[in-house]
């Protein structure tokens, strides 16, 4: 196999795997799927494979201030809830505000192509706790 088809088919099994979950895993997760198919695949070839994925907008690559990247194989604009307790991350079904770009772009001058949202606090089950300890 050249590297060129290596590197291809590489990028082929993360990518698989980023679709396959919901649950926007870190490279660490990525990279434990993707050597039960590639056994000999690294942890940096990894890396290296996300950020082409998320060059070519393909993935989402999200940071919600913890050490380490969360990735998105769902690569249309989508709103979040971070969990502060768990770190869950998860879809927030709701419609994308398109209006958003128009406003911030009518009251800067800027050419908004997108914008991002995230919503933040307790997920159910981390609620659920909170109200069993009080
Ligand atoms: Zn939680
Ligand atoms: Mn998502």
């Amino acid at each position: 196999m050249s590297k060129a088809t290596r590197m291809t088919k590489q990028k082929r099994v993360i990518l698989d795997i980023l679709r396959s979950t919901q649950n926007h895993p870190s490279a660490d997760w990525v990279y434990e799927q993707a050597k039960k198919i590639v056994p000999d695949i690294s942890l940096g070839t990894v890396y290296r494979n996300l950020n082409v994925l998320r060059d070519s907008g393909e993935i989402i690559e999200l940071n919600y201030g913890s050490t380490y990247s969360r990735y998105d194989g769902r690569n249309e604009n989508h709103y979040h809830f971070y969990c502060e307790k768990c770190s869950k991350l998860v879809d927030v079904s709701i419609p994308v505000y398109e209006g958003l770009d128009k406003m911030v772009q009518d009251t800067t001058g800027f050419e908004v192509r997108h914008h991002r949202m995230e919503f933040y606090g307790l997920c159910n089950e981390c609620k659920e706790m909170k109200a069993k300890r009080a």
